[in-house]
């Protein structure tokens, strides 16, 4: 099997052994992304010369015996948003921030430095994390590896495309209102969204706070649960992240493959109801029929808030907090500054208006507007409100299941610029997405079939807070039913 089809799981056993070096490991991703992403487009920079040093580097430690860390050398490549003080820019594929280059390392680039891994590059995104098919980057849009004249999903469609596509095993993403779990359904992939305070934030550039949380990709739940692994745990520099005394980080692979028994899958009506592709509801049904086969249990229950009012919700709480965030990028601390200025008000309204894109300038008007006086108790507080009842009806149905199930997206991939010149239907695409998000809880994505078409269809699979290992082994045991992971892109060819 040539390299860069080895799960990040097999090739580190491989790299353990000895039978691969990381050198070489690191060579084969470098070799891909050369061949590939020309035409998909997934990465923004790469680091060849720092990935093959520290492969190097690495390889000596093995050669020693020494024991480093849980990734011991498997390649990584990292979403544009998370800040990297090894000279590649940290752009969140904005102009504004176009050649800013962090001066320290996120908690998750530390974490994946000092499990071992080889971080070969930073991907391609929605300009700030804010839209769902990457074509809102500042710079390029990314191509979906299955059918290179549709969208990834977005905002993290870099991440996916680039594990779709093998050009590494895993990559880490953000995840908003459905950003890992929808471009993963789009690309095929595996894509896990934590409970909020699972994994840091400290260093993730910030959209949305109470709501972004970084999460893994991988072509295989396994290997999700290795990168969650490496990631997750308390760091005192996000106030948010749960310290371990009241959450301890579980082993997430080791009892990966038992099987969760009995099972109660919650099934809501809300998310089979209009607007859902009926090809993709065919598909997501049967991967249902497979977990009642193995004997599960599937319930139908409500979540009346949740998909009604998700989305309006989702789009005041965000953009509202974006408002806030973005405040920040003014020509003065980072990135751009407009040299055309007559003094400095006009210096920030020029600097702001040249550095950020379109659907970024929409959403600052949007918060801006929601959070003003007169308007805060009509739309920001009233979101707040909703948001709550979001959260009671998960709890209601956690009482009387384990998790709960349904598509990840309402469609499969769609073509480059169907969506972009209508903002709303763009923000439909998280429809089923986003109230995960809002209520805190944890949620994931995995590959459950293809469409005629030959396009990639995603099992959406939610559980509550802090049960990511019970959430992973029920995702397993799809997954061991079936070949998905297996099937490469056309695209990528034969390895040479
Ligand atoms: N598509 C959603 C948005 O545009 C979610 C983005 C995200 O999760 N970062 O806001």
């Amino acid at each position: 099997m040539a390299t860069i089809d080895l799960t990040a799981c097999r090739m580190r056993d491989a790299l353990r052994a000895r039978n691969l070096s990381a050198v070489e490991a690191a060579g084969a991703c470098l070799e891909a992304i050369d061949r590939l992403n020309p035409g998909i487009r997934a990465f923004l920079s790469t680091d060849a010369q720092g990935a093959r040093r520290r492969a190097e580097e690495i390889d000596k430690r093995l050669d020693a015996g020494e024991d480093v860390g849980l990734l011991a050398g498997v390649p990584v490549a990292v979403k544009d948003n998370m800040c990297t003080d090894d000279g590649q820019p940290t752009s969140c594929a904005s102009r504004i921030l176009e050649n800013w280059r962090a001066p320290y390392n996120a908690h998750v680039v530390e974490r994946l430095l000092e499990e071992g891994a080889v971080i070969v590059g930073k991907t391609n995104m929605d300009e700030f994390a804010m839209g769902s098919s990457t074509e809102n980057s500042g710079f390029e849009a990314t191509r979906n590896p299955w059918d290179l004249d549709r969208v990834p999903g977005g905002s993290s469609g870099g991440s996916a495309a680039a594990v779709s596509a093998r050009m590494v095993p895993m990559a880490l993403g953000s995840d908003t209102g459905g950003s890992i779990r929808q471009p993963a359904a789009l690309c095929g992939v595996v894509g896990l969204k934590p409970t909020y305070g699972r994994v840091s934030r400290y260093g993730l550039v910030a959209f949305a706070s109470s709501l972004d949380q970084i999460g893994p990709f991988g072509r295989t739940v396994e290997d999700a649960a290795l990168l969650l692994q490496a990631t997750a745990g308390h760091d005192p520099r996000d106030s948010t992240s749960v310290p371990e005394a009241d959450q301890p980080v579980p082993d997430y692979l080791a009892a990966l493959d038992e099987p969760v028994a009995p099972l109660r899958i919650g099934v809501p009506k809300e998310f089979f109801g209009e607007g859902l592709d009926a090809e993709v509801e065919k598909i997501v049904r049967d991967a249902l029929a497979v977990y009642a086969g193995l004997g599960a249990e599937l319930v139908n229950i409500d979540l009346p808030h949740s998909t009604d009012y998700a989305i309006a919700t989702y789009y005041i709480v965000a953009t509202s907090e974006a408002s806030s965030n973005l405040a920040r990028y003014d020509g003065v601390h980072y990135g751009h500054r407009s040299s055309d200025h007559a003094d400095m008000i006009d210096m920030y309204m020029r600097s702001r208006e040249e550095g950020f894109g379109d659907e970024v300038k929409r959403r600052i008007m949007l918060g801006t507007y929601a959070l003003s006086a007169g308007y805060y108790d009509a739309y920001y507080k009233k979101a707040l409100q909703v948001r709550r009842l979001i959260r009671q009806d998960f709890d209601r149905a956690f009482e009387k299941v384990d998790c709960i199930m349904g598509p990840t997206s309402p469609t499969a991939a769609f073509r480059q610029g169907e969506k972009t010149d209508d903002p709303l239907t763009m923000y439909l695409s998280d429809v089923y997405t986003a109230s995960c998000n809002l209520a805190a809880i944890a949620g994931v994505s995995i590959p459950c079939g293809f469409t005629e078409a030959g396009l990639p269809v995603g099992l959406q699979i939610l559980s509550g807070v802090f049960t990511e290992e019970r959430l992973l082994r029920i995702a397993r045991m799809y997954e061991r039913e079936t070949d998905w992971p297996s099937r490469a892109p056309p695209v990528c060819g034969e390895a040479p």
